[in-house]
């Protein structure tokens, strides 16, 4: 099939190498010339496991390519996606204005019939507003779908490939026929393709984000709870899930969540709430604590350090809002820098992707170096802080760790390790939810009498 995909960011890229590798003939759009000359290079400008393999692999057999120019877009799809972003305007509601000027380029510039699927989160009413824009642009037929994308960055062409559910909103029986035509080798499974009203597709991905969300906002209120009164967040987490009602999944305490959707996607919920008089509470009560989570980690290394952190230097593992990406986007670790660099902190960073990224965010403070070791980076430092859970930071040379180090003092805001490895480690030991732990003695032991 011709299919066109308009933005070729995260989701859009992602989008058109698994479509593309499918069989179809993609031409991925956008907007950023740079980005587009990168791309037909065979170079991905984001950090996505296999997403550089497969766009070489489907680079070659030219059945994906790449361009600045809309019209060769709707020149070329029978089926046109958008997956440009939707960010937060001032008060929170989603940012529809992209999207927009999109429907009305592809309106005004097509001369078949097209199929115009918004992949971008998008608010309940989107698509049937979109359909109607349209109306009054082209006397050509079009559908206007609702098609969400629940991909996670990190792992985003494992969940494009085999996604858990495939959401079509559409009432236009052709149009759906197309989809599931197209969405037929990923659907694995005989329910995975669900057919529903657009509305309904985009209220789904807006509850599920809200919920995934809220589950992480839960167990940070009830790890913060387990702090004040002794108790270890592990053992109440591990007891919580182990009821099928509940599940283990998504319950892991830590510095909050970030990310270009959980925090934009719950405010604009919050808004479309309250347009349509109902009230947001808990929406509101996620968001509020999460930007509470956010700072939590900063909080803890003043509490410790006291409240003039000027002379202090700290190494910080993981920038990046999650493992195995390189997108720092409402990232915790940025909010952690912020405020230690406001008590007078020097930061020694560390990430095994997002470094290029982070540095590009924050060019011109000298108080922030970024290192492109992990035990480079905490030579010398105050304590550790670890801001993302990155593979390689679950089993350390805690030794290494040890010489480099001025305190041996870890916070984890990912609580990696164990009380009972960092107690043998005689490391003071900050995590989230579970009891600090103190060396026995003020002096180190001789690693070889704890090793494993
Ligand atoms: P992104 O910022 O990575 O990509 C958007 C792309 O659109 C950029 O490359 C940008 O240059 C391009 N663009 C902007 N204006 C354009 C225009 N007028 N014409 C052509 N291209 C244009 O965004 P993303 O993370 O891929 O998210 C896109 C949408 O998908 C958002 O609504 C987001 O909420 C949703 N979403 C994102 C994820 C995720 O994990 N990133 C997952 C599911 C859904």
């Amino acid at each position: 099939m011709k299919v066109s995909i308009v933005g070729a960011g995260y989701v859009g890229l992602v989008t058109a190498t698994c479509l593309a590798d499918a069989g179809n003939h993609v031409v991925a759009v956008d907007i950023d010339a740079e980005k587009v000359r990168l791309l037909s290079q065979g170079c991905s400008p984001i950090y996505e496991p296999g997403l550089q393999e497969l766009l070489n692999k489907n680079l070659d057999a030219q059945r994906l390519r790449f361009t600045t120019d809309l019209a060769e877009g709707v020149g070329h799809g029978l089926v046109i996606f958008i997956t440009v972003g939707t960010p937060p305007s001032h008060d929170g509601s989603a940012d529809l204005s992209v999207v927009e000027s999109i429907i009305r380029g592809v309106a005004q510039q097509m001369n078949s019939a097209k199929v115009v699927v918004i992949k971008s989160t998008v608010p309940v009413g989107t698509g049937v507003q979109m359909s109607d824009l349209m109306a009054n642009l082209t006397a050509h037929p079009y559908a206007v779908v609702s098609n969400p994308e629940f991909l996670k960055e990190g792992a985003a062409l494992e969940d494009f490939l085999k996604p858990d559910r495939i959401i079509i909103g559409s009432d236009d029986s052709e149009a759906i026929a197309l989809m599931e035509e197209l969405y037929a080798p990923f659907a694995k499974t005989s329910y995975a393709i669900q057919v529903v009203s657009r509305n309904a597709a985009e209220m789904v991905k807006y509850s599920s984000n809200a919920y995934l969300a809220t589950r992480i906002s839960f167990i940070n209120e009830i790890a913060d709870i387990c702090a004040k009164t002794d108790v270890d967040i592990d053992e109440v987490r591990a007891g919580m899930g182990a009821d099928k009602r509940i599940g283990a999944h998504f319950l892991y305490p830590g510095v909050g969540y970030g990310g270009s959707c959980f925090p934009k996607d719950v405010q604009a919920l919050v808004q479309v709430a309250k347009r349509t008089g109902c009230n947001p509470d808990i929406l509101q009560s996620v968001n509020s604590r999460n930007e509470y989570q956010k700072q939590l980690l900063a909080h803890m290394v003043l509490a410790r350090f006291g409240e003039d952190l000027t002379g202090k230097t700290f190494a910080i593992w993981g920038l990046a809002f999650k493992p195995n990406t390189d997108d720092i986007r409402e990232a915790p670790a940025l909010q952690v820098i912020s405020i230690l660099r406001q008590a007078g902190a020097e930061l020694r960073c560390y990430d095994p992707k997002a470094l290029g990224n982070a540095q590009a965010e924050l060019p011109d403070d000298a108080g922030v170096q970024f290192i492109a070791s992990p035990y480079e980076a905490v030579e010398g430092a105050d304590a550790l802080l670890i801001c993302t859970e990155w593979n390689e930071f679950r089993t350390p040379d805690f030794d290494r760790i040890r010489s480099a180090l001025k305190q041996m003092v870890i916070f984890d805001g990912r609580n990696l390790y164990t009380s009972k490895t960092m107690r043998r480690q005689r490391i003071e030991y900050h995590s989230i939810g579970r009891p600090v732990v103190i060396p026995t003695t003020g002096s180190i032991p001789p690693t070889a009498m704890y090793a494993d």
